[in-house]
């Protein structure tokens, strides 16, 4: 059994969350509980789950998001041992850096490279852009997970500038140069028919995949908490994507993966990451080569899986989507979820949703699980990050 006790000092009011895994009244199924309890009723609480055979995922003070250090069960520190001048609390992530530049007064970034990600046989377009960031001040700071905005040029339909559009980063911090100074995007271009049946391209995403090295850019940002990674290095990641929601995705891998990222960091991943990435067509997997290559330079760390729904067929002889390679992987999955240095991103349009939810409500089925209940509890514990658009 592991627990995760706070390393931050508290006092005996301070409220603490307590998750544990246990037994249903009735002997049902297995299922994650979450306590909030305060500190001089710890060690009750402990007293009680043991009692009862239950199992305690992890013990974090009320608030904080990230888990604290996992310790064995049987050397967690009784409460009173917590110092009584406690340090300030400081909010997880709180040095991220948010709005530096904001819509009335943007940043103005150069764009240095402009090319397409989509491979033979693919369907539409979607471009990798980068832009210089140097010069700004203050510099336009961001790290992996975060979403920049970009004003388009032009007016809108009545006349007014028009507004500005989020983009998740592609790059990591340090960007695709290693320099600390530009900034990518992972862009598709938004088309469709209307009712009148004519050929509609999207504003923001026909400027941006049109647009030629040198040209300036109105960016705005970064925003975003959702999906930042933990600093953990033993964490286990699992990644859902779609389409252009491998920007994400590509940040942390290249954090993880890329040696001269790694040197950058002084952060050195030992966790397991899984990506589970879908698309329509071969063509259409972006980034594809990069992900085959880490794959193979760290296969203890490292996994891909791939769901061509036009090109592969489910169990059903369907398409396969993300959620039908979700699903047959369902016990591993689910195996890593129990463990709570394991965090699940989503990624991509708000479409893909309701099939990851229906295959993991499944999956968590087989294993006795309620995901309905399950799914809240890890959000709580900043363990399901999902941002889809
Ligand atoms: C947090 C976040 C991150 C994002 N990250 C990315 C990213 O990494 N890459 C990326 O490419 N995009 C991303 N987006 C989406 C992006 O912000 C834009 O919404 C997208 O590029 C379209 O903008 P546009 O100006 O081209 O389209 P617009 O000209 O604004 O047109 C969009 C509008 O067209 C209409 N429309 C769209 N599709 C149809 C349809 N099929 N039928 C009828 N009407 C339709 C809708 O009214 C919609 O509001 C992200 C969005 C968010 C919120």
């Amino acid at each position: 059994m592991r627990v995760s006790v706070a390393t931050a000092g508290g006092t005996f009011s301070s409220l603490f969350t307590v998750v544990a895994s246990g037994i249903q009244a009735g002997s049902g199924p297995s299922v994650v509980q979450t306590y909030q309890v305060a500190m001089s009723g710890l060690n009750n609480l402990y007293k009680r789950l043991s009692a009862s055979g239950a199992r305690i995922i992890s013990v974090s003070p009320a608030g904080e998001e990230s888990p604290a250090v996992p310790v064995a069960a049987s050397s967690a520190p009784a409460p009173q041992a917590v110092t009584s001048s406690p340090a300030p609390k400081k909010k997880p992530h709180a040095n991220v850096p948010v709005n530096t530049y904001k819509p009335k007064t943007p940043f103005l970034g150069t764009v240095t490279e402009n090319y397409s990600l989509v491979e033979e046989g693919g369907i539409g377009r979607v471009q990798h852009i980068t832009f210089d960031l140097s010069g700004g001040d203050p510099q336009l700071q961001y790290v992996e997970g975060q979403s920049i905005g970009i004003i388009p040029e032009g007016e809108d339909a009545n006349g007014k500038p028009h507004k500005l559009r989020l983009y998740s980063i592609a790059s990591t911090r340090h960007g695709d140069n290693y320099q600390d100074n530009t900034v990518s995007l992972c862009v598709r271009q938004l088309e469709y028919k209307n009712e009148a049946g004519e050929q509609i391209y999207g504003v923001c995403s026909t400027y941006l995949c049109d647009i030629e090295p040198g040209s300036k850019v109105k960016i705005t940002g970064p925003v975003g908490k959702e999906m930042l990674l933990p600093n953990d290095e033993d964490a286990n990641i699992i990644m859902l994507a779609t389409g252009t929601g491998i920007a994400p995705m590509r940040t942390y891998i290249r954090r993880m993966f890329e040696p001269r990222e790694r040197d950058a960091n002084g952060w050195t991943f030992r966790g397991k990451a899984w990506l589970f990435m879908g698309a329509p067509k071969t063509g259409n997997l972006l980034y594809d080569a990069d992900f085959l290559h880490y794959e193979k330079e760290f296969p203890d760390n490292f996994r891909y899986t791939k769901a061509i729904s036009r090109e592969q067929q489910n169990a059903k002889g369907g398409r396969m989507y993300i959620q039908d390679r979700v699903l047959e992987h369902a016990d591993e999955i689910f195996a890593m979820i129990e463990n709570p240095k394991t965090h699940v991103y989503m990624c991509g349009l708000r479409g893909m949703e309701p099939g990851i939810d229906e295959a993991m409500t499944a999956a968590a089925a087989a294993k006795g699980l309620d995901w309905s209940e399950l799914r809240p509890q890890l959000k709580k514990a900043d363990r399901w990050h999902v941002e889809t658009y």
